[in-house]
């Protein structure tokens, strides 16, 4: 773990300025704002890295602007993936709040789906409102309403190919389960150029006054500094380091439900996250379950919106006031960033197993650190699990 002023990202040479064409297919060019076309200024993300550290990682933003959702599905989108793509991160975000978001369909150029709205769903695993996706090769879930999104390749089984993809976006109403109609903002990003080996990962800690946590002391509060060294060891595993970039203070409860949705206090806290660029972690009191259990962290999304501030999902969020040690709460801090970078459960509580050979498929094993319970004892990241976390689009090059 390291900390250190926050500096500009290094703007990119050529490569972010290459054209990457991002159209929408014929029937529905209706749908894209106009002028919402991405300029390096606010978007594109680079960092090529020292000289020695081989070739460049390179994330590209694009704006797709307003999406049309009718009847819980948008009409198909093509992205035009260039010849280097490593790994392609969508952002849907809904305004209204209401809305549980997923990528339904991912089809590439050869007929590949890696999300196949057509995937075979065992009637045995509960999946949620969109099975078809939480099962397909790649697969894409609907975590909480408000912001969705996708990070393909989550999986060694798949890959991206240059060429034209087709994507469609599917919504209901988070709480009804009911089709939602509505217009959802969409950003693609894009990684290119080659997989990130090692990688740093940028964090703003945000203190809401709980256990006595402020910007001002949190920096020298001994607790909180072994839990930020325990999650950052953690994820040192997958060649990550925790980099953060500063502390802010942030209004909310002591005390708040877990859950998100509109109006909800988890949601007005997540948007508090003004540091782009940087995954928000935020420090509360407790967080509740419905029925009064304490929920040691959540995260933002599976995958969180990366980069993106500001949002109702934009980070995750800690218990510091449960009675945890440091160290567990530095590992379910490790855990929900693990979420919020595009990791599942090794298994999930519904019975699905995560899509990495290299994962334990027992849910009573909880020597990973995304077993799906918190336990005590080694926790650790599988190289998989270190590939899938290192394309997202929050991670650049150390
Ligand atoms: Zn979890």
């Amino acid at each position: 773990m390291t900390r250190r002023q926050p500096r500009s990202r290094r703007r990119p040479g050529g490569l972010a300025t290459a054209a990457l064409a991002l159209a929408l297919a014929a029937g529905c060019t209706e749908t894209v704002t106009p002028g919402r076309s991405v300029d390096a200024g606010d978007a594109a993300v680079a960092d090529a890295g020292p000289p020695d550290a081989g070739p460049a990682s390179v994330v590209e933003a694009h704006a797709l602007g307003l999406v049309a959702i009718r009847g819980g599905e948008s009409d198909a989108l093509t992205l035009d993936l260039p010849g280097d793509v490593v790994a392609l991160q969508v952002v849907m975000v809904d305004a209204t709040d209401a809305a549980l978001l997923v990528v339904t369909t991912l089809e590439g150029p050869d007929g590949q789906r890696l999300v196949d709205p057509e995937a075979a769903v065992d009637p045995d695993l509960l999946l949620g409102p969109f099975p078809a996706a939480a099962a397909s090769p790649n697969p894409a879930v609907a975590l909480a309403s408000g912001v969705g999104g996708l990070l393909a390749p989550n999986s060694p089984a798949v890959a991206l190919t240059p060429g034209p993809w087709r994507l469609r976006l599917g919504a209901v109403d988070a709480l009804s389960e009911a089709p939602f109609d509505g217009d959802v903002d969409v950003t693609a990003f894009v990684r290119r150029g080659a997989p990130l080996a090692r990688a740093r990962l940028p964090i703003h800690v945000y203190c809401t006054g709980a256990a006595g946590l402020t910007a001002a002391t949190a920096p020298d509060d001994a607790a909180l500094q072994a839990s930020l060294q325990r999650a950052a060891d953690l994820l040192a595993q997958a060649e990550i380091s925790l980099e953060i970039m500063g502390f802010s203070d942030a209004v909310g409860p002591a005390s708040l439900p877990a859950e998100g949705g509109v109006d909800s206090a988890l949601h007005a806290l997540f948007r508090q996250h003004d540091a782009p660029g940087t995954v928000g972690v935020f420090l509360v009191g407790r967080l509740v379950a419905p029925f009064g259990t304490d929920v040691a962290g959540v995260a933002g999304g599976l995958p969180g919106p990366p980069i993106l501030a500001g949002t109702t999902r934009s980070g995750v969020a800690l218990s510091v006031d449960i009675g945890l040690s440091p160290a567990a709460t530095g590992q379910v801090l490790a855990h929900e960033l693990g979420h919020a970078l595009g990791l599942f459960h090794t298994v999930e509580p519904g019975g699905l197993p995560d899509p990495l050979p290299d994962t334990p498929d027992d849910p009573d094993d909880t020597t990973n650190l995304m077993a799906p319970r918190v336990a005590e004892g080694p926790q650790v990241l599988t190289p998989q699990q270190g590939a899938v976390l290192r394309a997202g689009a929050a991670l650049d090059s150390p």
